[in-house]
């Protein structure tokens, strides 16, 4: 419902929690500590039927693409930054210097990686779940979703919890 176009496609989708904004604080203390907080303190619900258009199939499509082309450069770069770093490499020495390999396979390994994580059915659908993982907020809803959430919790104001919201 991204697009308020007509659903082609239902999904499975696992919709996680954004981070705390502290943990964002334990980034200098290194991505690992990060990683260990951030998983504990996650939580997670699965929407086992979201509605997608074909254009946001093509977008995730299109994104995955993208994302696996960037992580095909990181490894070829890395192929050359290895080979160039070989010191009994007989080419011409300037060929020789490969720290410039390395920084472009780490660029595009990080991009590469960043575009893999927005082409997850999550981030087409722009769905978050609160932290308390009470309700799904969904950024920049189409009006036509807002409607049609509205709609369907409107009969039952008061009596049940709200299991989508925009945003
Ligand atoms: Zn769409």
């Amino acid at each position: 419902m991204r697009h308020g176009a007509k659903a082609e496609l239902t999904a499975s989708v696992a919709i996680e929690s954004a981070p705390a904004p502290w943990t964002g604080a334990l980034i200098p203390l290194g991505g690992i500590v990060f990683v260990a907080v951030r998983a504990a303190t996650r939580r997670v619900v699965t929407a086992p039927r979201w509605a997608f258009c074909t254009r946001c199939r093509s977008l995730r499509y299109l994104r995955m693409a993208a994302g696996f082309v960037l992580i095909g450069l990181m490894l070829a770069f890395l192929v050359v930054g290895l080979d160039a770093a070989d010191t009994s490499y007989a080419g011409p020495a300037e060929h020789r210097s490969s720290w410039w390999a390395f920084a472009v396979a780490l660029l595009a390994g990080v991009a590469g990686w960043i575009i893999l994580v927005v082409s997850r059915w999550q981030s087409i659908a722009r769905a978050r779940l609160s932290r308390d993982g009470l309700s799904v907020d969904v950024r920049k809803p189409s009006v036509e979703f807002a409607a049609a959430v509205e709609a369907m919790w409107a009969p039952n104001t008061g009596t049940l919890p709200a299991v989508a919201r925009p945003a």
